[in-house]
């Protein structure tokens, strides 16, 4: 099963019980193997699967079967499962449905709201927010900091409605910040030669700002930046090996193999989802969402399993505390 491409009947089929559910994901993060080291100590061999007395499942503290697998480090002798130390730790929705979940998130280019995997899998509509922020945590690309060179094309746009069309009886309307635009500004990367995407959420667009974000990614000595002719690009021009521009302010938008454009269909496709399937999107969330398109932007040649399988290799040491979700339409 974990080589071949899933498929939402496939997992379904395959994923019979809580029991499937576990074989499929250690053999997703671990291989057929098992583990090979300890989450707890980092040792690594002498981790052994500890069969359970009925062959099937256990009991837990409170009396309940449980199918979940649980092994046991020889060094320092703790028990673990597949969840320890990931994103699924401490999670009381069944591992069959975060895989299913996984999988539909993997394959939703316009992404997929919480309502949606509230309805479609029968859990509460602040479990289905949890799982997708812990999901999209597993997502977040960290930056190689200042190791990629080449060509790059950076650019920024602003999220977020226009408050001179909400109604004034709005309840946004209270809290909105005064002066000319409370949009968000996202700066964007597209790496030209990889297509790897690494978006930011940021105070404003000045150098002082933009500049640190797109140190985060590239080495500046070795970076051809590719922008428009905004003006914080020219205060960043002297430290970077070259800047070429379009000047979209005289309709050109391609010059040569300079453009934004991939920034252009970057955005467009973020807008399009955080519009149709998202409707808001608070600043403080804002980033997350930015990390899941990213993770589908750059992986976007790869086919859904596969991109599945990149998640489910990004789960360890990505824990988030279980918070009450903030009061709004920030599904
Ligand atoms: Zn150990």
């Amino acid at each position: 099963m974990s080589k071949q491409e899933f498929s939402i009947p496939k997992l379904a089929l395959e994923l019979k019980s809580e029991l499937d559910a576990y074989v499929l994901l250690e053999d997703l993060r671990w291989g057929t193997e098992g583990p090979e080291a300890c989450p707890k100590c980092g040792a690594v061999g002498r981790q052994y699967f500890l069969n359970p007395a009925n062959g099937a499942s256990r009991k837990t503290r409170t009396g309940n079967a449980s199918e979940r697998r649980v092994w046991k480090c020889g060094h320092c002798r703790k028990q673990y499962s597949v969840l320890t130390d990931t994103i699924f730790h401490g999670t009381k929705i069944s591992i069959r449905t975060w895989l299913l979940v996984i999988f539909e998130v993997c394959s939703s280019k316009n992404s997929v709201s919480a309502w949606e995997i509230s309805r479609k899998y029968e859990i509460t509509n602040e479990s289905a927010w949890h799982m997708l922020h812990r999901i999209r945590e597993a997502m977040k690309m960290e930056p190689l900091a200042g190791l990629l060179g080449g060509a790059v094309q950076v650019d920024e746009t602003w999220i977020g409605g226009e408050p001179k069309n909400w109604h004034k009886s709005d309840p946004r309307q209270a809290g909105r910040k005064q002066g000319p635009t409370d949009k968000q500004p996202v700066v964007s990367l597209v790496h030209y030669e990889t297509r790897a995407a690494h978006s930011r959420v940021v105070a404003d667009v000045t150098a002082k700002t933009l500049m640190p974000a797109i140190e985060e990614v590239m080495d500046l000595k070795r970076t051809h930046l590719h922008t428009d002719g905004g003006a914080a690009y020219k205060t960043i021009a002297p430290h970077v090996a070259a800047h070429e521009t379009v000047d979209h302010s005289v309709g050109q938008y391609t010059d040569g193999n300079v453009s934004t454009n991939l920034n252009e269909g970057y955005f467009s496709q973020l807008k399009r989802s955080l519009d149709g399937t998202h409707h808001h999107v608070s600043t403080e969330h804002l980033q997350r969402y930015l990390n899941q398109f990213d993770f589908m932007y750059t992986h976007c040649k790869a086919t859904d399993s596969q991109r599945m399988r990149t998640l489910i290799g990004n789960v360890e040491g990505r824990r988030l505390q279980y918070k009450a979700p903030v009061a709004e339409v920030d599904f």
